[in-house]
């Protein structure tokens, strides 16, 4: 039977789990890690997922309806997602960057026909973010307050407090992790950035079996910035949950939800990174290789012996070559 698809909007989710054989062999390790490759997804990150979920949820709600823009604040994926998907549905599409981001991440936004804008580059957050010393929570309100309200046939996304990021890793990532494990899942980790991942599917998997650990990462501290080091190398979309005050802590994430929280730095993420793309031949971004270090420590743990560990690896390493990802001589 023919089998063509008609948007890509059906190519989003159902990514393939995949056992890093070479790589547990190298490391004599006594658990599996299944690695949940969301790269496959449609424009290369999980992000899509939420994009999609989001974009459909607003059209269903009526939030979102022909000749609107779609509006959106982030650091790089979910922009790219958004800024796909609205391309396919007819939307026009704009996104406000929050952050230092790669030049590639612009370069495909602006592909898809899609308009960015630097927050600082908007007088009225500029100054929220001045006043504040950088508080983000507090620029979107500003962004939402005195930019968007003022203009009509405007859909803002937020995918820090929107419902529909969560609930479709419940409803997709979560059931695919069991249907492919047959259920034999023990650990699982994921990356924090609006902690949309690990809740959803933490959720769903918790309701299958409440036994399943569930691992939520934060970057370490030396690669937060501080006053010694004000511009470290930071780990892409991965952002702290723990220590820091609760109301900037993303809606989306459900803070009951994990067992343990880990913490990698950096260094430690670009290491696994390098080092499954020569045994096992998968290149990923920044937070995948710390979800692989994580999986890695857990795997070492004595309890851990003959368990199964999936982590989910969010985006691809093509998008980081202009980064100090996969320069070899940078932090070795
Ligand atoms: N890794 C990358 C590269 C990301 O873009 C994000 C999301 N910003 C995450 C990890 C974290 O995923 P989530 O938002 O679902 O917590």
């Amino acid at each position: 039977m023919a089998k063509i698809y008609e948007s890509i909007t059906e190519l989003v989710g159902r990514t393939p789990l995949l056992e890093i054989k070479n790589y547990e062999k190298k490391h004599g390790l006594q658990a599996k890690i299944l690695v949940k490759l969301e790269y496959y997804n449609p424009n290369q990150s999980v992000k899509d997922r939420i994009a999609l979920a989001m974009i459909e949820n607003a059209e269903k709600k009526g939030l979102l309806k022909p000749g609107y823009t779609i509006v959106e604040t982030t650091s790089g994926n979910t922009g790219i997602g958004l800024a796909a998907i609205a391309a396919t549905k007819g939307y026009r599409f704009r996104v406000y960057i929050q952050d230092q981001v790669s030049q590639e991440r612009y370069q495909v936004i602006h592909a898809f026909g899609g308009e960015t804008i630097k927050l600082s580059e908007e007088p009225a957050i500029a100054k929220v973010l001045e006043e504040t010393g950088g508080d983000f929570v507090a620029a979107i309100k500003a962004l939402r307050e005195e930019v968007l309200s003022k203009e009509k046939d405007i859909f803002f996304v937020d995918q820090v407090s929107n419902p529909a990021n969560p609930a479709i890793h419940e409803a997709t990532t979560g059931p695919e992790i069991w249907e492919d494990t047959e259920g034999k899942v023990d650990i699982f980790v994921a990356n924090v950035g609006t902690g949309g991942t690990v809740s959803g599917t933490g959720r769903y998997l918790k309701s299958k079996n409440p036994g399943i650990q569930i691992i939520a990462i934060q970057p370490g501290e030396n690669s937060l910035p501080s006053e010694e080091n004000p511009e470290p190398e930071e780990i892409t979309g991965v952002h702290p949950f723990e220590g820091i005050p609760v109301e900037r802590v993303p809606q989306t994430m459900d803070l009951q939800i994990y067992d343990e929280k880990f913490e990698v730095e950096t260094i430690e993420a670009y290491r696994a990174a390098r080092e499954v793309a020569k045994t096992d031949g998968i290149l990923i971004g920044t937070s995948s290789g710390a979800a692989i270090h994580a999986a890695t420590q857990l795997a070492k743990r004595p309890e851990n012996e003959g368990k199964t560990i999936v982590a989910v690896l969010p985006d691809t390493g093509l998008r980081y070559l202009s980064t100090n990802l996969f320069n070899e001589e940078f932090l070795v």
